[in-house]
């Protein structure tokens, strides 16, 4: 036990099963009460007359009894009319109890509290919070706002309020716990209270506040304790990275032979971009400390090359390479080109994946263990617990978006007991804002290609409704006759994987019919593997027109001849999500298009996000505008966004905070050092993720 942040139950009054239902909503400690925030608030300081009421408004209200009945009328209920000579209304209780009815007597005065509705015949409430008073000069509004927490089944709201108060209490007589670590230089600078005063603001708003504010976020207070969490987050991984960089790690030495080797022996030049990152990853795999670097860089701009190259420093200094992607598709492809590109170099290169099985995997094992294999590619079944390195000196994963911050930590892990630690180098070609970048990987050091080879024209892109997909489908037949091919991409909403699989079989059977002298196949996630690979290989060599496809496709695929894309149902998917798609063409010298076939009608900001996909084919202005339009969720990807667990962040409403991150994390670092670990422990305590801090 934490002496700084005791469990709940040292409050008085909270017993076991109390304690219990709070732990169902992750509250543990004192700590976690505070910071379990309301969802919203309630306004019950004015007195609102009867007569003013209209349906839809919440209103807290004062009157007395006429009469109180028991309506048998469709489902049992009791009726209580009152009224305070503006008006009247009639509270309406479908449970109740007789002494309930006794209570309610002509003449009695009540307050009440709830939202008016029309009723059978005029406004009503139903269920209205009630007590009853002496008398109307009597009646008390509250002083502030009343605060309603989200609750967990079992637990009321009174019980929620009270052991709130409770533990704002024992904070008052525990000041520690409430140090606020935030410099008063900073506080001052972007106008934020204290600690303490940020907290009884949102539990307990006076008069000052209103409750507009409070719901959009854009209190003061609320802003303060959002932008503390995101800063310890981002300083939480900036630690990881300074403790990381001080591990020992194998010096990879300059080997000019081999190098020029490979560059020479490759069907293209490398573009300045690559040269450059290349460079960067050089200078940091001669030392002994651990490269962990991130490569961005658009669809297509050539980062597979830069890995292999990377791979090559390690297996001539006598390492291991280890390469993780999200899908087999692509595991499978990366390994056709490694295998060709390593073909002049004693180098065995092998697949590992989750159809590796039996002796095959058993031999891939041993070539792992034994050191025989130099540099093994697969899906995540490559960091399983049976997988026993010889030497490993490198991981590269590629695709990183695909993964979560979780993924890349546990896989550091995995050396862990080693003396000496891999290499990492993170790819992805999602590009990611500069400021959620700060967030997400503020553990790595960052190089970006960005300039595509050359020779690539850019993608015409067109928006277009599906009621023209009669033309659509003669456009595929031209396109045919000129001997190029297609991808025709079928979306859902739904996550469901077997849903999309129907729609895309659905799809491909109706092409068939329209198109009968195109040579149409299918590819789906629930595949088997080896149709996938039969199915890819035969488009590849082109003994396929037109690959209808699920967003399996999404990552990896490389076909240069393929240069029209068809995407349906486009406005269900994020901008990233589509450039990425639309990455999939554009891949050779000829004309490439990517029509995006919309479901008509389409709200206007769908049209304007389609539109910002149309007029540009930049990876980075993209996403940035995605922020701005969509927020947060769609530019990192849901599997990203929901790892990055927030107790009161929320990055769709605070993304404007993260522009500010970087600079008071610096100044953190230079001037108020003694801050950051208790800043961490605070947002951060027991969060598995962060295990290496
Ligand atoms: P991505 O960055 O999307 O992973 P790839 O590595 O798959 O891109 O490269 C896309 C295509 O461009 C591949 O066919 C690759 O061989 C080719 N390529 C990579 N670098 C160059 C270059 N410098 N000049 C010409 N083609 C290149
Ligand atoms: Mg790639």
């Amino acid at each position: 036990m934490n002496p700084q942040n005791p469990p709940v139950t040292t409050l008085t009054g909270i017993g076991f099963q109390t304690a219990n239902r709070l732990e169902k909503l992750g509250i543990r400690t004192i700590l976690d009460l505070i910071f379990h925030l309301p969802h919203r608030y309630e306004d019950r300081t004015r007195i609102c007359p009867i007569g003013s009421l209209a349906a839809g408004m919440t209103a807290l209200i004062c009157g007395k009894v006429e009469f109180t009945d028991i309506l048998p009328r469709g489902r049992k209920s009791l009726i209580c009319r009152i009224s305070d000579g503006t008006g009247s209304i009639s509270l309406r209780f479908f449970h109740f109890t007789a002494s309930q009815h006794h209570a309610l007597k002509p003449d009695t005065w009540l307050m009440a509290f709830a939202e008016a509705r029309y009723g059978f015949s005029d406004l009503e409430m139903v269920h209205p919070e009630y007590t009853v008073i002496a008398h109307r000069d009597l009646a008390m509004p509250d002083s502030c706002l009343t605060p309603v927490y989200p609750l967990t089944e079992g637990l009321t709201q009174n019980t929620i309020r009270k052991v709130v108060k409770q533990a704002l209490s024992w904070c008052g007589q525990n000041g520690s716990m409430l140090t606020d670590w935030m410099p008063p230089s900073i506080l001052q600078h972007y106008g934020y209270p204290n600690l303490i005063e940020a907290i009884q603001t949102l539990h307990a708003p006076d008069e000052s506040v209103s409750i507009e504010a409070l719901q959009n976020g854009s209190v003061p207070a609320l802003k303060r304790l959002a932008f503390e969490e995101l800063l310890a987050h981002h300083l939480t991984l900036r630690r990881v990275k300074a403790k990381a960089k001080v591990w020992q790690a194998p010096a990879f030495p300059e080997s000019k032979q081999e190098t020029d080797h490979f560059l020479s022996a490759l069907a293209f030049k490398l573009t300045d971009a690559q040269r450059r990152v290349i460079a960067e990853i050089e200078a940091d795999c001669r030392e002994n400390h651990p490269m962990m670097r991130l490569v961005q860089g658009d669809v297509g701009s050539g980062k597979t090359v830069v890995a292999a190259y990377t791979a090559l420093l390690a297996i001539t200094a006598g390492y291991q390479v280890a390469l993780m992607v999200p899908t087999e598709l692509l595991a499978e492809q990366h390994y056709r080109n490694f295998c060709a590109w390593f073909a002049g170099f004693q180098t065995q290169v092998i697949l590992l994946t989750g159809q590796t099985k039996g002796k095959a995997r058993e031999a891939v094992l041993q070539a792992l263990a034994d050191g025989s294999a130099g540099i093994v590619m697969g899906t995540h079944a490559l960091f399983q617990e049976s997988v026993v390195f010889h030497k490993l000196g490198l991981i590269i994963i590629d695709e990183q978006h695909r993964f979560g911050v979780h993924q890349r930590l546990a896989l550091r892990e995995k050396a862990q007991h080693l003396s000496l630690r891999p290499h990492q180098l993170v790819m992805t070609a999602t590009p990611i804002p500069r400021t959620l970048a700060m967030l997400q990987y503020s553990d790595l050091d960052i190089s970006i290609i960005d300039e595509l080879p050359p020779g690539r024209k850019p993608i015409v892109t067109s928006v277009i409704p599906a009621e023209r997909r009669a033309d659509v489908i003669n456009r595929i037949n031209h396109w045919v006759d000129k001997k190029r091919q297609a991808y025709w991409v079928c979306t859902l909403i739904e996550e469901s994987e077997t849903l999309q699989c129907q729609a895309a079989e659905k799809t491909a059977g109706l092409l068939m019919q329209s198109l009968p002298d195109v040579r149409v196949a299918l590819i789906h996630g629930r595949m088997k593997p080896s149709e996938k690979e039969a199915v890819m290989q035969a488009f590849k060599q082109h003994q396929l027109d037109l690959l209808v496809a699920t967003t399996v496709i999404e990552v990896g695929v490389d076909v240069p001849n393929a240069g029209l894309m068809i995407i349906e149902n486009p406005e269900r998917l994020g901008l990233s999500q589509l450039h990425q798609l639309r990455g999939r063409v554009g891949r050779g010298e000829g004309d490439s298009y990517c029509l995006l076939m919309y479901q008509s009608p389409l709200s206007d900001t769908a049209r304007q996000r389609l539109g910002i996909l149309r007029d540009s084919n930049d990876g980075f202005l993209i996403a940035e505008k995605d922020l701005q339009l969509r927020g947060p969720g769609d530019v990192m990807g849901t599997r990203q966004t929901g790892q990055m667990q927030f107790k009161i962040a929320d990055l769709a409403r605070d993304a404007a905070l993260l522009e500010a991150i970087q600079q008071v994390s610096d100044c953190f670092f230079t001037e108020h050092p003694h801050a950051i670990q208790p800043i961490c422990e605070r947002w951060l305590a027991g969060a598995s993720i962060y295990s290496e801090v």
